[in-house]
This record gives structure tokens, C-alpha cells and sequence, in this order.
């Protein structure tokens, strides 16, 4: 399944199938949105009260730069003339230490800006994983979840194991 096909926190992402958006920053704007859309998920996801979804939405923007680098659609390479020199490093400090940004979400914000190859890329997924580990785990449990191993009744509906209460499909 690629990116394309998957839905997170209801954007609709098949508005125009035939060509979306994110399509045409990768082809006509060297994939910078999704790059930016993985800072910014990253960098508010603490404060905005939506914090797994905010994570959400960075790993599947993630997962969308990551495919069209592997199929060739973004070559970091060619883009070396516009490797980050000292200013555009100094206003990437400013803005992680203006957000309060922390440990991962430092090393993400600085591989976004500068990754060259898939296994940058893999790291921020690893980072993004780490913090919902860290910061959600419990939400993450409930996503992973198929609702099968059942504890006990609640009210009208039945717990899972991972705490979400759902209800009897035969009542
Ligand atoms: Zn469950």
C-alpha cells in the first residue's frame, strides 16, 4: 500500500486522485512541503492537544518523502548547491530552541533539513517513533490494536486490552 492509499486524522487525501498535491510538490517543488509538513507535525505536537495524531501525520508525510526518494522521484544530491550553510543552521537552532524543541525532535528537524539519503530519512522515523513511544504509548497501543482479546463488560460496550471500550456487536 503506498502513501497515497492511506488516510490519517481525516485529510482526505483522494480530493484529486489523479494528481495530488503532495505529487506535485515532489515533481515541481523538490519534495520541501513534505519536509516542512514533517517539522511542523513534529514541532507542535506538544502543544496542540492532538499530539499522537500530530505524529501521526509526520510519519505518514515521512513515509510519502521516503517512498518518492526510492523510486527516484528526489535526488538530495542534485541539490548540494543549496547545502546548509552557517546562517540557514543558526536560524534552524533558533527555531528548535524557540519551539522548546527536545532531544528527537532536535535530531528530526536538523535531518529533514539536511538528508541526503534513505537512511537519514529512516532516522526520522525512528526518532518520530520514539516519541510516540515516549509521549503516547497509549494511544499507539490502541492503533495497533485488532480489538480482539476482550476484558470484562463496561456499561453497554466491552474493554479490550488495550483500554478501549467498544461495543457488543451483538447487542
Ligand atoms: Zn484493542
Amino acid at each position: 500500500m503506498s502513501a497515497n492509499d492511506r488516510m490519517v486524522g481525516g485529510l482526505h487525501y483522494q480530493q484529486s486522485p489523479d494528481y495530488q498535491h503532495w505529487d506535485y510538490d515532489i515533481d515541481c517543488l523538490k519534495g520541501r512541503y513534505l519536509e516542512g509538513c514533517v517539522t511542523k507535525y513534529v514541532s507542535r505536537h506538544r502543544y496542540k492537544g492532538v499530539g499522537f495524531a500530530d505524529l501521526q501525520k509526520a510519519q505518514h508525510y515521512l513515509e510519502k518523502l521516503r517512498e518518492a526518494f526510492k523510486q527516484g522521484r528526489l535526488d538530495p544530491m542534485l541539490m548540494e548547491d543549496e547545502v546548509v550553510d552557517k546562517i540557514t543552521f543558526d536560524r534552524i537552532t533558533q527555531f528548535m530552541d524557540g519551539q522548546r524543541l527536545i532531544g528527537g525532535e532536535r535530531s528530526i528537524i536538523r535531518n529533514a533539513a539536511m538528508w541526503r539519503c534513505d537512511m537519514d530519512l529512516s532516522l526520522i522515523g525512528i526518532c518520530i517513533k520514539h516519541l510516540i513511544d515516549r509521549y503516547y504509548p497509549n494511544s499507539a497501543a490502541k492503533a495497533a490494536c485488532d480489538h480482539k482479546m476482550w476484558r470484562g463488560v463496561e456499561k453497554d460496550g466491552r474493554f479490550c486490552k488495550c483500554g478501549e471500550i467498544m461495543f457488543d456487536p451483538g447487542d
